[in-house]
């Protein structure tokens, strides 16, 4: 649409007027412009603290997961219309949004939801579209606590990232392609895009595992160093070495390799430090900065690659942890098959260890192989696809609240302050990883261990290995 304000520019037109339209909003300074230079990928709008600065640039093609789309970021059209702080950000977002197939609505987690988000996100609720509310500035759980408090404004279920430290972008590519009307057919012929279904299946329909959105899934391998991690990546790669990237989301340094199997395709998403010989000293500090945490955090499924010649360390229950803190679904690799003598022995030693350090470690896929010979490595992809299929798992209520009783009957809630807690209700709220919302009077006060019960319950009744299980407690009046 043409600007009658002021002369046109000339400007090159985009070759992409079919495209989806997809609307970054929201009030000056939350990280709008920040947001969309990760999903572009270039360094295309200007990000400063200054306000005032000029922003030309403010519509980019970002690819998402294997869909385009046409991003446009409203910051810098804040300045161009005088008037309230409102009035600014309404006549900037009118003409975007006319045109918009979805709106990501953010705020600033950190600030928590102020008066000016409030009022923009009534209007933007008015304009009847696909939002997605996005909590930007949430890095290493900052601002959860606005994350819950901005479910009140009625936008749905914020999705927690930091555009800056590319935290969360992974879950937030996701859920944009799953807000985006279908592609049309002639663009893709063999998929459909299958939108993870809003309504819970029939009654008896105990488990949907919904097909993952389109795109190849994305794999990160994390290890000790001399894990054997490099000659995974060589084996698995083979004759195929096809290196994309830098692509949107990564950091500048991160590459990925695409590769397939049994006609699926798969991401390893690689980065400088892996393929860098690793130093036999790096210590987990160090990688905590490195490139193997940012590989994590873009990956769907995480292959753990042991040693199994030296058992388990620390270091690999640390990294195990900072796996389930990611959210991630993991799949354990051991490998240096070839030169373990007593194999029975020693897949049990390292898997009674794991289970006793760590719970969710119990049940977790386990493929056993040589790096180095190949034998084995054949198992690891489709046992990677499995785990990523769970991580999508959707639960139905009505399966759901069935399990709750029997778990509540089997051991009640406990006291707490001599008073009985009242769980009443639970659903999915999420996939990718399953997280599971449950309602009660006090519910807020549930004990640790018992909550601890009911994720085990549900691990165990469901069939989730390897998948972290988020359990949220919500208290109702
Ligand atoms: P806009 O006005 O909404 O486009 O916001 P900008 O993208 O210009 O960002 C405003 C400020 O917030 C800048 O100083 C950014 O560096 C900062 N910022 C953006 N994203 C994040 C984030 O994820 N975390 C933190 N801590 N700061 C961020
Ligand atoms: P990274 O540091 O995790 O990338 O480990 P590398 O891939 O560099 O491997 C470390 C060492 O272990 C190298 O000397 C490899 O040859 C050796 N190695 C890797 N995989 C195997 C395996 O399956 N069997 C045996 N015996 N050695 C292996």
């Amino acid at each position: 649409m043409a600007d009658r304000r002021k002369p046109m520019r000339p400007v090159a037109p985009l070759p992409t007027a079919d495209l989806p339209v997809v609307v970054i909003a929201g009030r000056p300074n939350v990280g709008k412009s920040t947001l969309f230079n990760r999903l572009v990928g270039r360094r295309q709008a200007l990000v400063a603290d200054t306000p005032g600065v000029t922003r030309d640039r403010k519509e980019g093609l970002a690819v998402i997961r294997g869909r385009k789309v046409r991003l446009i970021d409203t910051a810098g059209l804040e300045e161009a219309a005088p008037e309230t702080l409102f009035g600014r950000m309404r006549t900037s977002s009118e003409e975007a949004v006319a045109q918009a197939a979805l709106i990501l609505f953010c705020i600033d987690a950190r600030a928590g939801v102020t008066p000016a988000d409030q009022h923009f996100a009534r209007w933007v609720r008015r304009q009847n579209l696909p939002v997605l509310l996005v909590a930007n500035k949430a890095e290493g759980r900052s601002g959860a606590a606005s994350v819950m408090e901005s479910y009140a404004l009625g936008l749905g279920e914020p999705v927690p990232v930091s555009a800056e430290h590319g935290e969360g972008l992974s879950d937030l590519m996701f859920e944009i392609v799953d807000h985006l009307p279908e592609e049309p057919p002639e663009e893709e012929p063999e998929f459909e895009p299958e939108i993870i279904p809003e309504v819970q299946p029939e009654e008896g329909e105990e488990y949907v595992l919904p097909e993952r959105p389109p795109g190849p899934v994305r794999i990160a391998i994390v290890g000790r160093p001399n894990a054997g991690k490099s000659t995974l990546m060589n084996c698995l790669l083979g004759e195929e070495r096809m290196i994309t990237g830098p692509e949107p989301g990564l950091t500048r340094d991160s590459i990925s390799a695409l590769l397939h199997d049994n006609g699926e395709e798969f991401e390893i998403v690689d980065t400088a430090g892996l393929r860098r010989k690793a130093r036999i000293d790096e210590s987990l500090e160090k990688m905590s900065t490195s490139a193997s945490i940012e590989a994590l955090k873009m990956a769907e499924v995480v292959v753990l690659v042991l040693d199994a010649t030296l058992g388990v360390h620390e270091q690999d229950l640390q990294i195990a942890r900072l796996i389930e803190r990611e959210g991630r679904a993991c799949v354990l690799a051991l490998n240096k098959w070839d030169a373990v003598e007593d194999r029975n022995e020693t897949r049990k030693a390292i898997l009674d260890r794991l289970s006793i350090s760590l719970t969710q470690m119990r049940g977790i896929p386990v493929v056993t192989f040589s790096a180095l010979t190949g034998a084995g490595v054949g198992r690891l992809l489709p046992v990677v696809r499995e785990t990523c299929t769970v991580w999508n798992a959707r639960i139905s209520t009505g399966a759901l609240n069935r399990w709750l009783e029997g778990m509540l009957e089997r051991h009640a809630p406990p006291l707490v302050d001599g008073r009985r807690l009242k769980l009443r209700y639970m659903t999915q709220a999420k996939s990718r990883p399953p997280t599971f919302i449950l309602f009660g009077t006090r519910a807020e006060l549930l004990p640790d261990d018992y909550k601890r019960y009911l994720v085990n319950g549900l691990r165990e009744t469901f069939d989730l290995p390897g998948v972290p299980v988020r359990l949220q407690l919500r208290g109702t009046k």
